[in-house]
């Protein structure tokens, strides 16, 4: 890469990012802290995960003079860095322990040659003689320290070593430093500053909204598993998302019962050996619409731009995790959702896991206070983004609309008297019993336990008929998730009042909780495609298959070729020449002469087959379904096959332009019938379905039932 020292810094900068990530603009903030390193200081930047952290150090590291040293944590992930940077055309290499011997003296050979833009080193690697000697050897534009947060030793992912980066500020003063993370609430960033020794570090701070993802919070009402599946299918079909789970034994479950049902998930945890770890790993990064099922040793760093969701069977044990783990959606700022069930018995097993560690006392108060705000925030009933934000100490002036309970207001209702029947009945039992046992003294089950106990003699025997089992449980939940009863440490639930319960019980207080909602809540339904037209989707799926084909023949992930965001934009403005589609952001000169000729030739095909009168065609067979006649009469009377006439009416259901009844006629029996074998059918293949329904119904007729599951209609 040629130096660009002689151009004004600015300039230099912009043309960089133009021409080799093909980008128009920085965004808010990449370009004073592009300045800062420029001009040779240091930074400290608090950026949301997908605000473009990696640009505020390549673009310094390409225009200043010698190689930049990136430090991060993620060794598993710095071949993919790297293979991603040399699609720009940028001269990248990692040394880590992944490497041999001779890989590495090679490397080193590079380096030394002055021939590397950049270098990925692991911090343990860094702190070794032999490598900080070498360093020092030759010229150093900056050192980048990426997921800086890992050197605060009361998060989550602590790593030794980060803490001796201070050596850095010693050995080599006038090298600029900039330290990157997309987690630091206040304590955080000052541990980042004192234990870097970045005192002079200049702070960009973006806030941590995510705009771009949708948070939602819903009840296990026992179905947890069928919900998620649901959601998937119904929103997520044939897209990439993350499944966190509590256990290993619940990943493997939940995995295998996933793909069973015909979606690709894998699974993931540290039971596993390295190489099945590995391996699924990389088929999350680099194959298309893969769910990975994992407990949360997956993810850190995950830089995978197009993870479409994030869901949660398990409530995480604070809003730290959950944030992280949800942040992982939608790096490319596209539309992504996070899904998250919780129920009764998530709160005890948190508890009790907490009560019961051997922390000391500071750290387990610590703890306690961090599952509180995550209980709260699951029962909350106003804008859950305006209450994450406030709790990293960001603010948000108005509700954001995208939540659940912004999109669906929760009711609420008044439980006070319903509460202090429930605290009651704890005291009137003696605090040792379990939620389950409370409730049957509660609505007067004749159980012999209860009798032996002489429990059906107690005043709060049979007062509480008048709400079911299942609302009753949900009443103990948001009593416990408040901190009005507490769940004894020896394991077996049972449950004690609190001091904040006496108000209540006293009628001093009154409780406004959280309706449960009758129905799941889901939020806005998306159709499959982001597109509204028929043919606009083929055409990107024709696009995405040449990005795959291309990925494919050099064993790199499809997005390192071109994000989702840049094919979209191919379709939107259907670029004719080279010219035209080196303007579109995310295509640099580098990836426009690699692909660029392979890209139009998709687009120059696909518009002399759209030119044809292929939809004409099709929208002549809708409007005569729309005037009631049967498709084996369209075909006979336009000369059509049968399932030329199908594929018409399947294409227009899936677009949500006529309703299946309008295209084929089955009683609701059949169509179950046809719905549960389409739903068994692995990557949703017809031809299982076929056969196991014994050939009795036509192709066109199971492809114009799967478009119309594909819109959500099961
Ligand atoms: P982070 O490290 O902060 O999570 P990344 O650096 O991975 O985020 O950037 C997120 C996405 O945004 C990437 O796909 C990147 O290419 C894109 N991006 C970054 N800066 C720009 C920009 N100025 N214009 C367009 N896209 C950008
Ligand atoms: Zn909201």
């Amino acid at each position: 890469m040629a130096r660009m020292n002689s151009i004004p810094t600015e300039t230099a900068a912009l043309q960089t990012l133009r021409t080799v990530f093909g980008y128009e603009q920085f965004r808010p903030m990449q370009d004073e802290v592009v300045d800062q390193m420029i001009n040779g200081g240091d930074a400290l930047v608090l950026m949301p995960t997908g605000g473009g952290k990696s640009l505020c150090f390549q673009i310094p590291a390409l225009v200043r003079e010698g190689t930049a040293i990136v430090i991060s944590p993620l060794i598993a992930l710095m071949q993919d860095q790297v293979s991603a940077l040399h699609q720009n055309g940028i001269k990248a290499a990692f040394l880590n322990s992944a490497l041999t011997s001779q890989q590495a003296a090679e490397v080193e050979q590079q380096f030394f040659a002055g021939e590397l833009d950049m270098l990925y080193v692991a911090p343990e690697r860094l702190m070794m003689p032999r490598t900080l000697s070498m360093l020092e050897q030759c010229p150093i534009a900056l050192f980048a320290i990426d997921e800086a947060h890992c050197v605060s030793q009361w998060g989550h992912d602590f790593r030794p070593e980060y803490i001796k980066l201070s050596i850095l500020h010693e050995r080599f003063p006038t090298v600029p430093r900039i330290a990157l993370t997309a987690t630091a609430d206040e304590a955080t960033r000052k541990e980042i500053i004192e234990r870097l020794a970045l005192d002079d570090a200049k702070i960009f701070n973006n806030g941590f909204d995510r705009p771009n993802i949708q948070y939602r919070i819903s009840e296990n009402s026992g179905n947890a598993r069928d919900q998620l599946y649901r959601f998937i299918r119904n929103e997520h079909d044939g897209e990439a998302g993350i499944v966190y789970c509590l256990s290993r034994k619940r990943v493997d479950d939940t995995a295998a019962w996933l793909s069973r049902k015909g979606l690709r998930a894998l699974p993931y945890h540290a039971g596993h050996n390295n190489d099945v770890r590995q391996q699924h790993q990389e088929r999350f990064l680099r194959e298309e619409g893969i769910i990975i099922v994992a407990t949360i040793a997956f993810g850190m760093g995950i830089d995978k731009p197009d993870v479409r969701f994030v869901a949660h069977l398990n409530l995480p044990k604070s809003i730290e995790a959950y944030y992280q783990e949800t942040g992982r959606a939608g790096r490319d700022g596209r539309p992504s959702n996070t899904w998250m069930s919780y129920g009764l018995q998530d709160v005890i097993t948190l508890r009790q896991m907490q009560e019961s560690s051997n922390a000391n006392e500071t750290f387990k108060r610590t703890e306690r206070h961090k599952l509180d705000a995550m209980l709260g925030l699951c029962e909350l009933t106003t804008c859950r983004r305006q209450a994450l934000l406030r709790y990293f100490g960001d603010t948000l002036d108005e509700p954001c609309g995208n939540c659940d309970n912004c999109l669906t207001p929760p009711e609420t209702w008044d439980a006070t008297v319903a509460a202090q029947k429930a605290l009651s009945c704890v005291h009137r039992t003696g605090q040792r019993f379990g939620v389950n046992y409370l409730i049957d003294v509660l609505r007067g089950s004749d159980a012999d336990r209860i009798k032996q106990f002489t429990h059906d003699k107690i005043s709060t025997y049979g007062i509480g008929k008048e709400h079911t089992a299942v609302e009753w449980r949900t009443l103990y939940r948001q009593l416990i998730s408040h901190g009005l009863l507490s769940v004894d440490i020896d394991g077996h639930g049972g449950l004690r009042l609190t001091n904040e319960s006496r108000p209540v019980l006293r009628g001093e207080t009154q409780l406004h909780l959280r309706k449960m909602t009758k129905k799941h809540s889901a939020g806005k339904q998306r159709s499959k495609t982001p597109f509204g037209k028929a043919a606009d989707s083929r055409f990107w799926d024709a696009l995405r298959d040449k990005r795959k084909q291309l990925a494919t023949e050099q064993g790199i992930a499809a997005y390192m070729i071109f994000h989702d965001a840049t094919l979209m934009e191919m379709v939107d403005r259907r670029p004719q020449t080279l010219d035209q589609l080196g303007l579109i952001s995310g295509i640099g000169a580098k990836k426009l002469e690699a692909y660029g000729k392979e890209f139009l030739s998709v687009i120059v095909e696909y518009e002399s087959e759209a030119s044809g009168d292929v939809n004409d065609s099709a929208a002549e067979s809708i409007k005569l379904v729309c005037n009631g006649m049967k498709p084996l009469e369209i075909a006979h009377k336009r000369d059509l096959t049968l399932n030329t006439v199908y594929t018409h009416l399947a294409n227009a259901i899936a677009q949500s332009e006529i309703e299946l009844k309008d295209a084929v006629e089955l009683d609701e029996k059949t169509l179950k019938l046809i719905r549960f074998e389409i739903e068994q059918s692995d990557d949703g293949k017809l031809k299982p379905v076929f056969d196991a329904l014994a050939g009795e119904f036509d192709y066109g007729v199971l492809r114009c039932v799967k478009s119309d599951m594909t819109v959500g209609n099961n």
